[in-house]
Parts: structure tokens; C-alpha cells; sequence
């Protein structure tokens, strides 16, 4: 097992990105909650590396969405949660912005197989994928009802995505120390320390949060949908009894809660992001110094000029 000193990894480009979002009531996310419908949205995030290039976390929402949910018994997940998916959102249209084209992704990295996490792996005809082996797994091997009611859609995939795929259990393993250390241990994805993924059980089969540290030397952790907001893991408000059926395991999910929660006592400068927490991602953004400049003349290694 590797010893990675988490002060001194290398720092890359962090740009968030929104690549739609869906609508439903607040109180199924959190108890004490609104019942109107609130927009959540879904979070990419773009890491610049400076050798490796452009690489995903997660893709949102895309129009293969739409097709995958057109027939039963897969529409009745656009009718639980209605999806909406303006062009400029899209991840093209999105990495346009940053200077980059769909095929300039050659790293995707998958929190986990939930459809608003997925929905755009086939627009990444170049990418090779990271995911955690039990989330795949179930995925690969559930059917058409089962998948749905696990929130998966298995049409998402690309054909070869087999292929394309490395377990993150298959990647260096690192101890994870002081106030990570309730984590156990995380996978060095690149060999350089930069991208930590952990393991975030409880939501998912398996699902993987990312810690890297930005061009402003702030560690930023993805922590996924190991809980839909900040105020769940700081307040400990854990979501309505209605939403533990959509959870792979209530125990571990609340586990994972409360070990962010001492996480953030404990390294109050870390950011955390929760995927479909639309405050903390506009207070990260509004923290960042614009740089516009600077990521639109990002160069892809290795891509002609
Ligand atoms: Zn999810």
C-alpha cells in the first residue's frame, strides 16, 4: 500500500459544469424540506491535468437519455423525476466553451451507474472509463426492471464499454491518514497523487468520490451522491424515510453522512460537493478568481494545434 502526503499532491484545473438537472420535491432529500418541486442539478466536473490532459467525473445528463427513457417500463423514470436538458447545457456544447471536443476526453471517471451520472458515456467515443466494481457489476447484470428500480439504465452504455472499462480496486491503493483516515484507503488514479478516488458506500453498489486539489491549492472532494446536500452532512439531516427504498444500504449511507460530517470539522478549509447541490457548487464557483482566458486556451496533450 502506497503513502500519499495529501498537503503536497499536484494540482490541476477544476471547472464544474451543469449538464442539466431534474425536479422533484426537497422533502425527499432531506427531512423537514419543502414539499414544492426544487431543481437539482447534475454535476460534472472538468479536471485539467497538466500531462493527462481533460478528464470527466461523471457526464450528466444527454439526449441518450431521453431515447433510453422513451419506452415502458424505463419512462417511468423521467415521469418520477422530470429532466430538462437546455442546449447550452449540454456537454458539448459545455467543453466547446473550455476549448474541447467530446472526442478530447480520453478519462472519464464514474461516481457510479445512476442514469444522471451516465447518460452521456456514449458521447465519449475516446474515453477509457474508471468505475468501482460492485456499482458495475450490477449494472452488467440486472435487468430491465431491476435496473430501473436501482435507477440504472443499462441502454446508456456503450457497446464496448467492457473494453474501456479498469476497476478503480484494481488501481495503486493508498492509506488514507488524519482526519481521511475514517475512509480506510483510496486509489491513486493516476500514479501521481493528483486524483484520489474513494470509496462512498451506502448510496450505491459502489459508488466513488474524487479528491483533487485545484489550480488555487484548495482540496476539493466529489463526494457524489453520498448525500444530496451540504446541510445534510452538516447538519446530519438525513433524507425522508420515502427515499431509504432508493438507497443500496440505509446503514452504510448514513455511515458514509456522518464520516463526511466529522471530515468537515476536522479539515474545515477541504471543500466538499455533493452532485445535485446547487449552493455549494455557486459558492465554490463564486470563490474561484476568473480565469477565463486561461481555460479557453487549454491544449490538449498530444492533440494537434
Ligand atoms: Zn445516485
Amino acid at each position: 500500500m502506497l503513502n500519499v502526503d495529501l498537503a503536497k499532491s499536484p494540482r490541476v484545473g477544476l471547472k464544474l459544469l451543469r449538464v442539466g438537472s431534474c425536479r422533484h420535491s426537497e422533502r425527499i432529500t432531506m427531512r423537514g424540506g419543502t414539499l414544492a418541486a426544487a431543481t437539482f442539478p447534475a454535476l460534472v466536473a472538468l479536471i485539467l491535468h497538466p500531462k493527462e490532459g481533460p478528464i470527466l467525473w461523471d457526464t450528466g445528463y444527454s439526449p441518450y437519455f431521453d431515447q433510453a427513457t422513451r419506452a415502458f417500463p424505463e419512462r417511468l423514470y423521467r415521469w418520477v423525476t422530470p429532466v430538462s436538458l437546455p442546449h447550452d447545457q449540454t456537454l458539448e456544447v459545455q467543453l466547446r466553451q473550455h476549448g474541447l471536443s467530446r472526442r478530447d476526453i480520453r478519462l472519464c471517471l464514474i461516481s457510479h451507474f445512476h442514469a444522471d451520472h451516465i447518460a452521456g458515456l456514449r458521447d465519449l467515443p475516446a474515453a477509457r472509463f474508471v468505475a468501482m466494481r460492485g456499482d458495475y457489476q450490477q449494472i452488467a447484470t440486472s435487468g430491465r426492471w431491476r435496473g430501473l428500480l436501482h435507477g440504472q439504465l443499462k441502454e446508456l452504455l456503450p457497446p464496448d464499454f467492457d473494453a474501456r472499462l479498469t476497476f478503480a480496486e484494481s488501481l495503486a491503493t493508498t492509506a488514507l491518514r488524519g482526519p481521511w483516515s475514517r475512509f480506510s484507503h483510496g486509489f491513486d488514479v493516476l500514479g501521481d497523487a493528483s486524483i484520489l478516488a474513494v470509496h462512498l458506500p451506502g448510496h450505491s453498489a459502489g459508488q466513488m468520490g474524487v479528491l483533487v486539489r485545484d489550480e488555487n491549492d484548495r482540496q476539493v472532494f466529489l463526494c457524489a451522491d453520498s448525500c444530496w446536500s451540504a446541510r445534510a452532512f452538516r447538519e446530519l439531516r438525513f433524507p425522508a424515510l420515502a427515499a431509504r427504498p432508493l438507497m443500496h444500504d440505509w446503514a452504510d449511507y448514513k455511515n458514509t453522512i456522518v464520516n463526511l460530517h466529522h471530515l468537515s470539522l476536522e479539515d474545515p478549509h477541504l471543500v466538499i460537493l455533493p452532485s445535485h447541490c446547487e449552493s455549494s457548487i455557486a459558492a465554490y464557483e463564486n470563490s474561484m478568481p476568473r480565469v477565463e482566458v486561461e481555460t479557453r486556451t487549454f491544449k490538449v496533450p498530444g492533440a494537434a494545434t
